[in-house]
C-alpha cells in the first residue's frame, strides 16, 4: 500500500496532509525516514511511525450498529440501482457489513472495516444467536416446531437446531409472530425454514446478536457500539 495511503487509513491525517508529513521528514518506515512520496509499505509486515510513535490500522477500526429499513441492499451496488445501506450512513470511513439481511428485511446490521472480525462472525461455526421476529402465515403446530428446533434439511444441507416460540397469533387475519433464533447465517436461511414448516414469512425483522440489542435505535439510524460490546464480539 502506499505510504499516504497507510497513513491516512490509520486516522492520523488526510492523505494530502500525509504527504506533507513525509516531506517534513516526520515518517519512517522500519526506522529510517522515508524519502519518497510513492514509497509502499507492506502494511503486515513493516513498522511505521509518524513523530515516533507507531500508527496501526487497528487505531482505526469502527464498529457501527444500524437499524436498517426494508428496501435497501447490504451490498455496496447492485444491477438495480437499488438504494444501499452505505447511503444511510454520514462517515467518512469506508465499512462494509458484516453478513447480509435481505433486501426486503430490516433491524439489526452491524458494519466495520475489521476484516477479523467480520471473518469471524461470519464464519458458520460461530456461536452467537442472532434473534428475528418473523411475522409468518398461519400458526406453526407443535410438531413443526419441533422440527424447526431440531434441524431442517434444505436443498443439500440440514440446518443446525434453532430455536422458535410463538409471541402472538392472529387467527382472524391468519398469521403469528414468532422469535427465532439461529447462529447460522446461510442466504435467506430464515425464510428457507419457515417455508419448510409451511408457514412461509411475510415480514422480517432482526431484533439483536448475542446481547446486543438493536431496541432504542430508530428505523435509519446508526450508533456506534461501545467498547464493552465490542469486546463480547471479539
Ligand atoms: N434470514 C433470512 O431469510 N433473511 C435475512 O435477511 C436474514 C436471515
Amino acid at each position: 500500500m502506499r505510504i499516504n495511503k497507510y497513513i491516512a487509513s490509520c486516522g492520523i491525517a488526510s492523505r494530502r496532509k500525509s504527504e506533507e508529513l513525509i516531506l517534513e521528514k516526520r515518517v519512517r518506515v522500519n526506522g529510517k525516514i522515508v524519502e519518497e512520496l510513492s514509497f509502499n509499505i507492506d502494511e503486515n509486515n513493516d513498522i511505521v511511525e509518524v513523530d515516533n510513535k507507531k500508527i496501526s490500522l487497528a487505531n482505526n477500526y469502527i464498529y457501527i450498529l444500524l437499524n436498517k429499513p426494508e428496501g435497501y441492499i447490504t451490498t455496496v451496488k447492485d444491477q438495480f440501482n437499488r438504494p444501499s445501506v452505505i447511503d444511510l450512513l454520514d462517515i467518512k470511513d469506508r465499512v462494509y457489513p458484516i453478513g447480509r439481511l435481505d433486501y426486503e428485511t430490516s433491524g439489526f446490521l452491524l458494519l466495520t472495516n475489521d476484516g477479523d472480525l467480520t471473518y469471524k462472525l461470519t464464519h458458520p461455526k460461530h456461536e452467537v444467536d442472532k434473534t428475528y421476529i418473523a411475522k409468518v402465515k398461519g400458526t406453526p403446530t407443535q410438531d413443526e416446531i419441533n422440527n424447526f428446533k431440531n434441524g431442517l434439511t434444505i436443498e443439500d444441507y440440514k440446518t443446525a437446531p434453532a430455536k422458535i416460540r410463538i409471541l402472538k397469533e392472529n387467527k382472524e387475519k391468519n398469521y403469528s409472530l414468532c422469535e427465532i433464533k439461529i447462529h447460522e447465517g446461510r442466504n435467506r436461511q430464515v425464510r428457507k425454514m419457515c417455508r419448510a414448516i409451511n408457514h412461509p414469512v411475510l415480514n422480517l425483522r432482526r431484533t439483536a446478536m448475542g446481547k446486543i440489542r438493536l431496541q432504542g435505535l430508530e428505523i435509519g439510524k446508526y450508533r456506534y457500539l461501545t467498547e464493552e460490546e465490542i469486546s463480547y464480539l471479539k
